[in-house]
């Protein structure tokens, strides 16, 4: 079966587990997860499930990569702006970074781990992704010389929430984040002046977002 073949079937199932956003699902029918992946495990790509990419660490799992995404976008029937600038923590394979990049007009994206910054950054080129800025970085810190996000993602999780990315989220923007050590939720925590609304989405299982770089 060719990959478009077996990426359609994934999108069908994504649809069937909840995923309405048709821009998110035409991304997904679209990025070659296969390529964010060591070809010994490439043929288990459009699996639902998350995988190993190395270095104690795996690439998501595609429901949770469509859902974080729709969230990323927000909800266009409760009047939530598409956001222009989105920064990432966590780059990984790249994948979630190569899904959003197709979405977004500007993504800035962190990893601690300097190999897996540079695998990602060949394959954001390789697929002609050129709007997004990878850094290798400490992602507790956030981005702090890349001024207000309208959404941070954070595809680890810190044992609570790191004050820098509230600091970097701009009025009516969003941060996406699983939070907690064994039990962990994922959170979608909006911006509103000086207040910050939290919405407790759904119990989540994420590497911990770790501090320092390697
Ligand atoms: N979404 C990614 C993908 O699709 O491949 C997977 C991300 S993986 C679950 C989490 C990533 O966060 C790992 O690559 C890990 O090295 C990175 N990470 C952990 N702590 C970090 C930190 N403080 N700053 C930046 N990246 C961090």
């Amino acid at each position: 079966m060719t990959s478009q073949r077996t990426r359609d079937r994934l999108v069908k199932r994504l649809e069937a587990q909840g995923i309405t956003n048709q821009r998110v699902l035409e991304s997904i029918a679209k990025v070659p997860r296969h390529l964010f992946i060591d070809e010994a495990l490439s043929h288990r790509a459009y699996e639902d499930t998350a995988l190993p990419i190395g270095l104690g660490q795996t690439i998501s799992q595609p429901f949770m990569v469509a859902k974080m995404t729709e969230l990323v976008l927000g909800d266009s029937l409760a009047g939530e702006p598409e956001p222009q600038r989105v920064l990432e923590i966590g780059t990984g394979s790249g994948y979630q970074t190569a899904v959003l990049a197709t979405l977004v007009p500007q993504l800035f994206s962190i990893e601690r781990i300097a190999a897996l910054k540079q695998r990602a950054s060949g394959l954001l080129f390789r697929l002609g992704l050129n709007n997004v800025r990878l850094s290798h970085a400490d992602g507790y810190e956030g981005w702090p010389a890349g001024g207000e996000f309208e959404a941070i993602i954070v595809t680890a999780a810190p044992p609570e929430i790191p004050q820098a990315l509230l600091q970097q989220l701009a009025d009516g923007g969003r941060l996406i984040i699983p939070v907690g050590d064994d039990q962990q939720q994922l959170q979608v925590i909006r911006r509103r002046g000086r207040n910050f609304e939290t919405e407790f989405v759904e119990s989540v299982k994420f590497v911990p977002l770790l501090g320092g770089i390697n």
